[in-house]
């Protein structure tokens, strides 16, 4: 598909962001090349609209980019999966390890009704820690995951094995 040339193109990869070593990429640039952001959104459109999804979960804070307006296009309702401390309503909580110490994620109970189909997005899979608790989290509450879709992946940190069987769609390779 000649539209991922465009998307891959499109990402600004800075070094050394936010740590020594570390080769950040950045998709606010295909925010700004409206062709690239909109064949974004249309790609993930296309694999997803008959399947029959009815929540888009979007991981903070870059699934708040993209997960809307998938939403929108498919007409699934949009869900937010926050860092702690953030949703003012009961919620429940997933915990999962950083290279250092853990972080979690947490949903609104009453989000999401058991045996709904959910589709997971946020912009990039590294270790794959953080879909590996949204997984977890929508599971718990009797939820479907029916994949995990993300711009870009870093492969060589192997993050879809910590995904166990779920299936993993990805743009482009970040390496
Ligand atoms: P993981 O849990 O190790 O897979 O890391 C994925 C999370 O970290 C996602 O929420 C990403 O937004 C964020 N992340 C990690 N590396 C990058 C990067 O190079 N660019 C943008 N986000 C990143």
């Amino acid at each position: 598909d000649l539209r991922l040339a465009r998307i891959s193109s499109a990402i600004r990869v800075i070094p050394n962001f936010p740590k020594p070593g570390i080769l950040f990429q950045d998709i606010t640039t295909l925010l700004l090349d409206t062709k690239a952001f909109k064949d974004t959104i249309d790609l993930f459109v296309e694999r997803y609209k008959d399947k029959e999804i009815s929540v888009v979960a979007g991981v903070e804070a870059r699934g708040f980019i993209f997960g809307p307006p998938i939403a929108l296009a498919i007409g699934a309702k949009f869900v937010p999966l926050r860092k702690p401390k953030k949703l003012p309503g009961k919620v429940i909580s997933e915990e999962y390890s950083l290279e250092y110490g853990t972080d979690k994620i947490e949903m609104h109970v009453g989000a999401v009704e058991a045996g709904e189909r959910a589709l997971i997005v946020d912009d990039l899979i590294a270790t794959g820690g953080t879909l590996g608790a949204a997984i977890r989290l929508l599971e718990r509450v009797g939820v479907h995951v029916v994949e995990c879709a993300c711009v870009i992946e870093l492969p060589e940190l192997k993050g879809r094995e910590r995904l166990g069987e779920k299936p993993l769609f990805v743009l482009v390779s970040g390496d």
